[in-house]
């Protein structure tokens, strides 16, 4: 499958330039824009994607008001809001999972938001019942094959994987990875921590070698013949797939997506989100941002720039991503990776998971 990135690239900036033009009424943007001119927001941020410049400016274009960007890993971010306490010039804490956006409310970062739009467009389990935090695009952490040596109706769930068929076969990172921590909180919810820590145990009986590297090394492993399947999220196989490189390429003709668990509670899916740093003194400001992420404009370039899917329903799909397929996807509350995020690391360590 040689999928050309340019193009792909301009097929989503056409979209977007599409919704831009149907969101900006020449009248109502010049209004905004007086009484909100000089403004800036103050973004602490773990995305890193060059595709998400867009969206700022597109935000800027909009409203008048500035987005500055402070990136860094979610934990530095989390330790720096407190260390700046009341001082704080944070308004909004993004992160790229949902484990981390409860880490943050457990330090008691986020203020409660209401908002209607917010409520009316994203779906509840994608965001914290109080309005701590909004999910703005959705991952899915889905087991990938190696289409020379896995029929994919070998393929079932998760919990399938311990199987011995599977015995020395599986490719998956280490269990202190966040992703993983939040896809044995969803397990857990699921069957409870006993059952979940034997699959743990199961699955790593069925490792093809002792976790090392991201998700991308899983990938390109589970391609090049260390494995036979790879858990990851579906977005890292899609930057493999429109990249030009021809290493790149041969790995795209290997690997597939299987989406698991279609016959009971759906694929895992976490979520990339935000929320209002309680002590932001520019709340309103804030507030304006969340709302326009979950804008269709937005939600275009928030899931296209990182090849993820939208939470808005509606919102077109990047095509890379599409050609995946559709999938029901588990609707547990996101909140409840972070609530079982220490038993999952616990049950992990007892399962000899590295
Ligand atoms: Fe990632």
């Amino acid at each position: 499958m040689n999928i050309n990135r340019r193009l792909l690239l301009g097929t989503g900036a056409a979209a977007a330039a599409t919704a831009l033009g149907q969101l900006r009424p020449k009248r109502a943007q010049a209004e905004i824009r007086s009484k909100q001119s000089g403004s800036v927001v103050n973004l602490y941020t773990s995305r890193h994607y060059d595709t998400d410049e867009e969206l700022y400016n597109s935000f800027e274009r909009i409203t008048g008001i500035s987005i500055n960007r402070i990136e860094a890993g979610a934990d530095e971010l989390i330790e720096r809001i407190k260390a700046e306490g009341d001082n704080s010039p944070a308004d909004i804490l993004m992160t790229v999972d949902a484990g981390r956006l409860w880490r943050a409310d457990q330090e008691g970062i986020f203020t409660p938001v209401s908002s209607s739009t917010l409520e009316e467009k994203i779906p509840s389990y994608l965001r914290h019942p109080e309005g701590h935090w909004f999910g703005f695009s959705k991952r899915a952490r889905v087991i990938m094959y190696n289409k020379d040596v896995v029929d994919p109706s070998e393929l079932s769930t998760y919990e399938a994987l311990v199987d011995s068929q599977w015995q020395g076969r599986i490719l998956i990172r280490s269990s202190s990875n966040i992703y993983n921590l939040s896809l044995a909180g969803s397990l857990i919810e699921a069957h409870g921590v006993p059952e979940t820590e034997a699959w743990a145990t199961g699955m790593v009986e069925n490792m093809a070698r002792e976790p090392e590297g991201n998700d991308t090394a899983q990938i390109r492993a589970a391609a090049a013949g260390l494995g036979d399947i790879a858990i990851a999220n579906t977005y890292y196989l899609a930057r493999i797939m429109k990249s030009d490189a021809e290493e790149d390429q041969e790995v795209a003709d290997k690997m597939r997506v299987f989406f698991p668990n279609q016959e009971g509670r759906g694929t895992h899916v976490n979520i990339s989100g935000a929320g209002v740093v309680a002590s932001s003194p520019r709340k309103e400001a804030a507030i304006q941002f969340l709302e326009y992420l979950a804008s269709p404009i937005a939600q275009v370039f928030f899931a296209q720039g990182n090849n993820e899917y939208p939470v808005v329903e509606g919102t077109a799909l990047d095509p890379v991503v599409a050609s995946f397929g559709s999938f029901k996807e588990d609707t547990v509350s996101a909140s409840v990776f972070g609530e079982n995020n220490s038993e999952a690391l616990q049950m992990y360590d007892r399962a000899g998971w590295q």
